[in-house]
């Protein structure tokens, strides 16, 4: 009996150094449930690290900080190409071929634009920024994506995807699926400012995979909670609570007794915060552990990114042949 034929996932980063809690809910917890069962691409995204930011002199370091969280957190180069977008040119081309079939209009009516330039008239943002949802698009269906794994804030991304696909195909022929999304349920985990922003390094409001238990607790303790339990008998509120959010996703055996001790004011906020501290440290043991391989030895992260590479461009050779096939271009 033929083996049923797995369908294919890219999903990728922007390289932004050392990976948080955030990253591990809302994208790579995902990316690793997913490797078994699908056919999966892992991008760097460094030339979309440029949109925003030209400074590139900490790019190349990023890049390894964040391949180190994303093999720590149990992705398998061996199953699941690793590679950075710079290195694989066809991502340029077809970003070219792509931005022909789409107008800046549709680009400008984009939301997530709009979120981004919200401090800025949109005359002012740079065509690279207003063109990365072209760019994602040559990123997914150079590898022929089928499904790509999102926040519910990215959706409107893969609806861009997916009407240049169609553009291209009904005008040269059929090369590209239409992917589809597939959202990330726990996707926006709450900064330690907060229950309204999500985690996030601009904002200076993260915990880092790699947080030592001190450090962990250290941030933990400035994290705001209940403000009508102001006393450590007072009866708290754990729904508007952020340290209770946390002990939903990483310490969910205890929620019971949290929320009890919280309401009925028999547990106090230190001792709150200390107990969810601990949950999170025991979390990332494990990731600060396998961290550890490839921070004493580098090269074996730049292997593992030249030979995704290489498996890569294989792959998005053949893509490119077919587009030129398509085109009549040679
Ligand atoms: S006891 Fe815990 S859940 Fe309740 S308000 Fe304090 S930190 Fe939040």
């Amino acid at each position: 009996m033929n083996e049923m034929r797995k369908k294919t996932i890219l999903s990728g980063m922007r390289p932004t150094g050392k990976l948080h809690l955030g990253h591990w809910t809302g994208a790579l917890e995902n990316w690793v449930a997913l490797q078994e069962s699908y056919n999966n691409y892992h991008l760097v995204a460094d030339y979309h690290a440029l949109t925003t930011n030209l400074d590139t002199s900490n790019l190349y370091q990023n890049t390894i900080d964040m391949v180190i969280d994303w093999l720590a957190g149990g992705i398998d180069p061996e199953k699941s190409p690793v590679f950075r977008q710079s290195q694989v040119k066809e991502h340029t081309e077809l970003h070219l071929i792509f931005s022909m079939l789409i107008t800046k209009s549709r680009l400008e009516r984009n939301p997530s634009i709009k979120d981004q330039v919200r401090d800025l008239e949109i005359e002012n943002i740079v065509y690279g920024h207003l063109g990365y949802p072209v760019l994602q698009a040559a990123d997914i269906l150079l590898y022929r994506g089928e499904l790509v794994p999102v926040g519910e804030d990215q959706l409107s991304h893969v609806e861009i995807t997916r009407e240049i696909a169609r553009r291209f195909n009904s005008t040269w022929g059929d090369v590209f699926p239409e992917p589809e999304p597939r959202v990330t349920k726990f996707a926006r985990l709450p900064g330690l400012d907060g229950k309204d922003r999500k985690m996030s390094k601009s904002m200076n409001n993260t915990i880092l995979l790699s947080d030592d238990p001190t450090t962990v607790d250290q941030k933990l303790r400035k994290a705001p909670t209940d403000v009508l339990k102001v006393r450590r008998n007072d009866p708290g509120r754990p729904d508007v609570c952020l340290v209770y959010t946390y002990h939903e996703k990483f310490n969910p055996g205890e929620t019971a007794e949290i929320r009890q001790g919280c309401e009925s004011g028999e547990l106090g906020c230190v001792d709150c915060k200390k107990r969810c501290g601990a949950r999170i440290s025991e979390f990332l043991a494990p990731h600060i552990e396998g961290r550890r391989r490839y921070e004493e030895n580098p090269s074996l992260v730049e292997d593992i990114l030249r030979d995704g590479e290489k498996r890569a461009r294989v792959v998005a050779r053949e893509t490119m042949a077919a587009v030129h096939d398509a085109m009549k271009l040679g």
